[in-house]
């Protein structure tokens, strides 16, 4: 662990077992400066539980760097628990998760990531009061899947108008890579603004949704990020962004809902060169866990997430000329925007 590259100074991993279920997860928490670290549970199958470390500690940073750049009273945390999952022991290896978060007394905030549901986190919530994302109260709670999405649009808009000068996104052509739980939602937002939609997920169904309720066109999962389009927007997992990628793609925007999109430095440095816009991945995916944050903390109503969410745009504006004008990509602009408040904050409570 204290070896892999994406370990970055973590604070605290913790690796659970529980033998009467078969959970198998690792809890991550970067950083805790600016409060509880927060980020989803993730349930995967990796081939190598190594994979798994390298997994959590990208994602538990990445949260680190998307509550601070949203102005979260968060930290950055995340979990995954190792799959497979049979449906026989679901029940109880969600309860065993909830009794591992519990452990963490409030250092660590969950909510659903990639493979858990709602469902999943209703039953370990019965172990643990530290889970978000499943309360409603006046409009303020429960799936985050659409609040993300909604500022995906709005970092999307921003991006293109960055890009293309242009006040609205009617008639761009845009490619929608995964029509999970923000994917499908993005593809309505982007819908109803007039964008011209391409679609691909692993799910036949989906597509024909998308295809039916917002005309969209289909293309190939293996095609998808190299089709002709305006923006590229990847909402299915991580790392898809890779050297060839970057340097093939037609697209001249990235601008999508996945986390860690980009597969290392080297394709950060091909987008640069290539003049390609890259709306930084945690900038812009904020809107979920602005939700979570908002319910988990009672502090804000309905029009204080909104606008936290609208503010979105500007930020990823600012990121894009700071970074148009230094010519460093967007992504060590965001990082070092984040690292600067992480750090404040840090020494905030040294001298409290
Ligand atoms: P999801 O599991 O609901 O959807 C993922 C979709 O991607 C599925 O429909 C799946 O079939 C599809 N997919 C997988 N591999 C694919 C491939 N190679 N090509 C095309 N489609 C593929 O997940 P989600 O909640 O929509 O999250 C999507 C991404 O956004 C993840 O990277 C997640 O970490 C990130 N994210 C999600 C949220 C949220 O609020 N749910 C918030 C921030 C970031």
């Amino acid at each position: 662990m204290f070896n892999n590259a994406s370990f970055d100074d973590h604070e605290r991993v913790v690796a659970f077992h529980d033998a009467d279920s078969g959970l198998r997860a690792l809890i991550a928490l970067h950083s805790t400066a600016l409060g509880p670290a927060a980020g989803g549970c993730r349930l995967w199958t990796y081939g190598d539980p190594a994979m798994a470390m390298t997994d959590v500690l990208r994602l538990s940073r990445g949260m680190s760097f998307k509550n601070a750049m949203a102005g979260l009273p968060m930290g950055g945390g995340k979990a995954v628990i190792l799959g497979p999952v049979p449906d026989e022991r679901r029940a109880a290896i969600f309860a065993a998760f909830g009794r591992a978060v519990d452990t963490l007394d409030g250092a660590y905030v969950t909510a659903e990531d990639v493979g858990v549901a709602p469902a999943d986190l209703e039953i370990a919530a019965q172990h643990t009061a530290h889970i978000s994302g499943i309360v409603t109260r006046d409009g303020v709670g429960g799936n985050p899947s659409p609040f993300t999405a909604r500022g995906v649009c709005i970092g999307l808009e921003a991006a293109a108008r960055f890009a293309f000068a242009r006040s609205d996104i009617a008639g761009l052509r845009v490619a929608v890579q995964g029509l999970g739980g923000v994917g499908m939602n993005l593809a309505r937002e982007l819908h109803q603004r007039g964008a011209r939609l391409l679609v691909a997920d692993l799910s036949a169904t989906r597509v024909e949704e998308a295809c039916d309720c917002f005309g969209a066109a289909a293309a190939g999962v293996d095609e998808i990020l190299l089709s002709d389009v305006d923006i590229i927007a990847p909402c299915a997992l991580g790392s898809v962004i890779t050297d060839d990628v970057a340097r093939h793609m037609r697209a001249k925007v990235i601008a999508g809902g996945a986390n860690n999109q980009l597969a290392g430095a080297g394709a950060a440095g091909i987008l640069l060169e290539r003049g390609i816009t890259y709306a930084p991945d945690y900038v812009i995916n904020a809107g979920g866990i602005i939700l979570v944050s908002g319910e988990y903390f009672r502090d804000s109503d309905r029009a204080t997430i909104d606008a936290k969410i609208d503010a979105i745009g500007p930020r990823t504006a600012q990121i894009l000329e700071i970074a148009r004008q230094t010519a460093v990509s967007s992504g060590a602009v965001a990082d070092r925007m984040a690292r600067d408040i992480i750090a404040r904050a840090r020494l905030a409570t040294r001298f409290a």
